[in-house]
């Protein structure tokens, strides 16, 4: 892949403009949840270390296109201070008069934070008039936040192709880890797709039945590629009108040479609520009055060959209603699998999404994973094949 990393740009006295994502989670003007400002910190220290002046660009929330106190950047400041343990210099807009002042005002290794990009309506337009007010403020560009790549904003794409750019440590370590389990991985590589709906993963399904040698089916959307051959669900969520869609799925990972797995026993249960009363059975023997909410133990003793048969194993949606207890469980055991073999250095594992992080969380086996992407939309468009806008330009 064709990106530039700090390595390669001269950074001593430059003053580099650094896309970030630091939109974290805030009730009454108190950040909750630091994680995302921690993880800008590598790049931070690298680029200070390197002579280079950093100034911080980003949005937060949504205010589409106009000024909301609420949603200012100024918010952040204090927790990115006390994360990076340096001094903060706030400028009230991210271009103009008060960006100049605030980068002025900033000593090599204090830190500039503009105002939310968002505040502007050419930053989501993409604006090449933003993009050249804000390139006016510095030498170089590093874009640091993935989480944003799939989105040609301003800020992003824009600006990147307007001033030398490269990738931040944090937008690198995630491309290659990704590179590493698409891209060009060791075989044979297993994807496991779960989660709700096939309708909101039909490009995803449809890029890994050419790329991976086993795509595992599981969650409400293996209901489908039941009902689709043939097989009665019951109450189960099931897509019914997808099951064209499935069978044309079917039939494109025949031809690449890619096996489907789906679940060959379920968990089912009349009530969709925590500690239901609930009975394993067949895949192929859902009750007409019950629905399928997990995997059963047989399925899960199949992925456990499969993860050991395989070097690569990239994951996207959990198996059951992982949220509703005893429903995690196919999850949370294949999650273990996954870790266990990760940590004996059998396995590259590389997992990502809202509901999955939260689900290998819960499974207490995302910090043996080789690799969890927070990225969310953009690590979904990198699984279903497209081209990133934010990474293109970082070219
Ligand atoms: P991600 O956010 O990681 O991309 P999804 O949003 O696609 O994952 O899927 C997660 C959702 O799928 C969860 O809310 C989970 O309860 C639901 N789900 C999984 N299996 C089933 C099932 N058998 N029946 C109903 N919902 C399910
Ligand atoms: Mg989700």
């Amino acid at each position: 892949m064709a990106w530039k990393t700090i390595d390669d740009m001269g950074m001593a006295g430059k003053t580099a403009l650094v896309r970030v994502d630091i939109n974290v989670p805030m009730e009454a003007g108190v950040v909750t949840d630091a994680t995302r400002i921690e993880k800008i910190k590598p790049t931070v220290e690298d680029l200070i270390a390197r002579g280079a002046k950093v100034v911080l660009l980003a949005h937060f929330d949504r205010p589409k296109g106009k000024v909301v106190p609420e949603m200012s950047l100024g918010h952040v400041k204090a927790a990115l201070e006390a994360a990076l343990g340096r001094k903060v210099v706030f400028g009230s807009d991210c271009i103009g008069a008060p960006a100049k002042a605030a980068i002025a005002a900033a000593h090599q290794g204090d830190v500039v934070l503009l105002e939310n990009t968002r505040f502007h309506p050419g930053e989501e337009k993409n604006d090449p008039a933003l993009a050249a007010e804000l390139a006016a403020l510095g030498d170089v560009f590093v874009n640091d936040a993935f989480s944003a790549a799939h989105r040609a904003h301003a800020s992003t794409e824009g600006l990147a192709k307007l001033l030398p750019s490269a990738a931040g440590r944090l937008m690198e370590a995630e491309l290659k880890a990704l590179e590493a389990a698409l891209g060009t991985p060791v075989r044979p590589v297993v994807a496991v797709v779960g989660g709700a709906k096939v309708s909101t993963k039909l490009d995803l399904l449809g890029n890994l039945v050419t790329k991976v040698d086993h795509l595992v089916i599981g969650g409400g959307m293996a209901n489908t590629f039941l009902v689709a051959q043939g097989i009665e669900v019951g109450k189960s969520l099931a897509e019914r009108d997808m099951a064209p869609t499935a069978l044309e799925i079917i039939g494109k990972a025949k031809a690449a040479g890619c096996t489907i797995h789906l679940p060959v026993d379920v968990v089912v249960a009349r009530e969709f609520k925590a500690g239901a009363a609930n009975e394993t059975v067949a895949a192929t023997a859902c009750p007409a009055d019950a629905m399928i909410l997990d995997a059963g133990p047989k399925t899960v003793a199949e992925l456990t060959k499969v993860f050991g048969a395989c070097k690569t194993l990239i994951w996207n949606g959990p198996l059951g209603a992982f949220e509703i207890e005893p429903f995690n469980a196919a999850t949370n055991a294949a999650a273990k699998v996954a870790a266990d073999l990760t940590k004996a250095g059998a396995l590259v594992s590389v997992a990502g999404g809202g509901d999955t992080v939260a689900a290998l969380n819960q499974a207490g086996a995302a910090a043996d994973f080789t690799f969890i992407s927070t990225a969310g939309g953009a690590f979904l468009e990198w699984m279903e094949g497209k081209v990133l806008p934010g990474v293109a330009a970082l070219g």
